[in-house]
């Protein structure tokens, strides 16, 4: 079977008024199969392309905004979660912590970045403090393959090849991302000669090995020097590699 774009095409020709065999040699589709085309009544507009996969609109990983998808992958990463509701349609849930009300818009912005098709929203979880971002479409498992049962540190959390590609792109937005929901800027105090200096710090916490991993690779790629505090910390806490990180990681607000 043809690609719909061509279709549409041959359809556009054809309502311009041209004939068969023009048509045919503008598009350079075979003159017959235009006419079954116009027989089958190709002048109404030629069907949306959906996932084989999951039936919702198309998603191509190379139409993405891949800044937003970079920066959203780190936070669902870090605290966000993929559940089927009804009808093969799932929700994405990110939770961000009730005194960043502007991060958890931005979180929106970026949902609504990545999927234009479907409206984001956000609530507030008067009982436990917390702000959830939540959009609902049938493809995140296609566009969060980590989705899975149970939690992220007791399975592999292995990307595929098209998200490498997007994270070889744009490390910055995964480390914002993770940074943005398991990580923390603190200050480190040290006194020296009765004078006292504060230096600022970066944290990462994550049980799982592959998402650590995931994020100090990242660092790698962008020449940022960390260390392993224990078994679940990350640091980043060298004066030029805090700057690195001010620079792009905004403060969570
Ligand atoms: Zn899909």
């Amino acid at each position: 079977m043809r690609p719909p774009h061509q279709r549409a095409e041959v359809a556009k020709l054809l309502a311009s008024g041209m004939s068969d065999g023009a048509a045919a040699h503008a598009s350079g589709i075979p003159r017959a199969t235009v006419r079954d085309w116009r027989r089958g009544g190709v002048e109404r507009e030629a069907p949306t392309p959906t996932c084989p996969r999951c039936g919702g609109a198309q998603h191509d990983p190379l139409a993405l905004d891949r800044r937003a998808y970079a920066y959203l992958l780190g936070l669902y990463l870090g605290d966000g979660h993929v559940v089927a509701t009804r009808r093969g349609v799932y929700r994405l849930r990110i939770y961000v912590d009730g005194r960043h009300p502007r991060l958890a818009q931005r979180v929106v912005e970026t949902m609504q970045l990545v999927l234009p098709s479907s409206r984001a929203g956000l609530i507030r979880h008067h009982t436990d403090h917390m702000l959830v971002a939540s959009q609902y479409a049938k493809c995140w498992p296609c566009l969060l393959p980590q989705h899975g049962e149970g939690v992220k540190h007791e399975r592999p959390i292995i990307l595929d090849g098209w998200q490498d590609g997007i994270v070889d792109e744009h490390p910055d937005q995964l480390v914002r991302g993770l940074l943005h929901s398991d990580g923390w800027r603190g200050t480190n105090r040290v006194v020296v000669n009765g004078k006292t200096y504060n230096y600022g710090r970066y944290q990462f916490s994550n049980r799982s090995d592959d998402i650590r991993g995931l994020f100090c690779a990242a660092l790698d790629r962008l020449d940022i020097p960390w260390r392993r505090m224990n078994r679940w910390n990350i640091s980043v806490a060298r004066g030029s590699a805090v700057a690195t990180l001010d620079a792009f990681v905004e403060p969570k607000d």
